[in-house]
């Protein structure tokens, strides 16, 4: 097939490149390499099938030529994590609202099928274990800037679901705390590739608040062929999917989790949240994923064991740019 993957320069988009070229697919990308990187997909560069375009997805003209090529579209460009989103919330709404409905007015227009990238924090603060996917959504007041995030991806569901009521094939994923090779190695939304990169320097593990918190993390593999599953399975359509592992951990074991794999002798210190996300925050204390529904209309299981993909996440910061280039 001819596939477009927006965003594809990321760190989820990449690893989704790298399975649909495996897969003798040919793809092209639009990332305009703000939080991409061009060396994440520089190994395809010289290959026929594979085409980078280095543009915005609000450029229409663009987006309109490269959606009347391919057969197909993952839609994964975006202003992704809460804290850039609460840095520059203006960029944020613009790009994961209007960029989605580009795509989404695109894909109808030349009738291909689209796959939303959305996000486990459209359930906000819900306290539910698990989430379930028809879950209601718990969010704060609109001067905390931290739900603007999710209020845009849930514009961006609304969007898609409203054209799968005009017949377009659409589906929805959630993604949960992935992590794996290609994380920004500063650290910027991933506590994972944070903590890593503060082991390998030698510095203290920065954990929020007691630590008792937890997340889900799922490794990059179950989360591309979660991915993929989603996007091909002719029941997905018209649905949205959590893509995440149910096994729970709290910050507090992952810091000591991620010491022992590195074999670093660090220290873990317990810092407030308002050092480092300000006082206008609130914290999500619990996120688990229900399961069910990718379990049964996907087949799909998060399967990878959080100690493996740590060990490859360390293995390739090790040898790639993660404790320098964060310095
Ligand atoms: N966290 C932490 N220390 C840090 C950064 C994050 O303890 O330096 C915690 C944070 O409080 C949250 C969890 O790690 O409970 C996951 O944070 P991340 O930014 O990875 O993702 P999100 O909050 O979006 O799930």
């Amino acid at each position: 097939m001819r596939i477009l993957v927006t965003g594809g320069a990321g760190y989820i988009g990449s690893n989704l490149v790298d399975r649909l070229m495996a897969e003798g697919h040919e793809v092209y990308v639009i990332d305009n390499l703000s939080t991409g990187k061009i060396s994440n997909i520089q190994h395809h560069l010289d290959s026929e099938r594979f085409h980078f375009v280095n543009d915005n997805i609000l450029n229409m003209t663009t987006m309109e030529r490269l959606v009347q090529q391919v057969d197909m579209i993952y839609h994964l460009a975006a202003v992704v994590g809460v804290k850039y989103v609460v840095e520059d919330p203006l960029r944020g709404i613009t790009v994961n609202v209007r960029g989605t409905e580009t795509v989404l007015e695109l894909a109808f227009k030349y009738w291909r099928k689209v796959l939303i990238a959305s996000s486990s924090e459209i359930y906000g603060k819900s306290t539910n274990v698990p989430l379930s996917e028809d879950d209601d959504r718990i969010l704060g007041s609109t001067s905390i800037g931290r739900w603007s995030y999710s209020d845009s991806k849930a514009i961006d569901e609304y969007f898609a679901f409203a054209y799968n009521k005009k017949g377009l094939p659409v589906v929805v994923v959630r993604y949960f705390n992935s992590y794996g090779p290609r994380l920004d190695p500063k650290g910027y939304g991933s506590v994972i590739a944070k903590f890593i990169g503060q082991a390998l320097r030698g510095e203290p593990l920065t954990v929020l608040d007691d630590g008792q918190q937890t997340r889900c993390f799922t490794y990059i593999d179950d989360t591309v062929r979660g991915t993929i599953l989603a996007a091909t399975v002719p029941e997905a359509e018209g649905q949205v999917f959590n893509i995440g592992s149910n096994r729970e951990t709290s910050i507090l074991e992952l810091a000591h989790l991620i010491l022992k794999i590195t074999g670093v002798s660090g220290e873990i210190q317990h810092i407030p949240y308002a050092q480092v996300y300000g006082t206008e925050f609130e914290e999500t204390r619990r996120r688990v994923p229900d399961v069910r529904r990718a379990q049964e209309v996907l087949g799909f299981e998060a399967d990878t064991p959080l100690e493996q993909g740590l060990q490859r996440t360390v293995e390739w910061f090790r040898a790639h740019r993660g404790a320098k280039e964060a310095l």
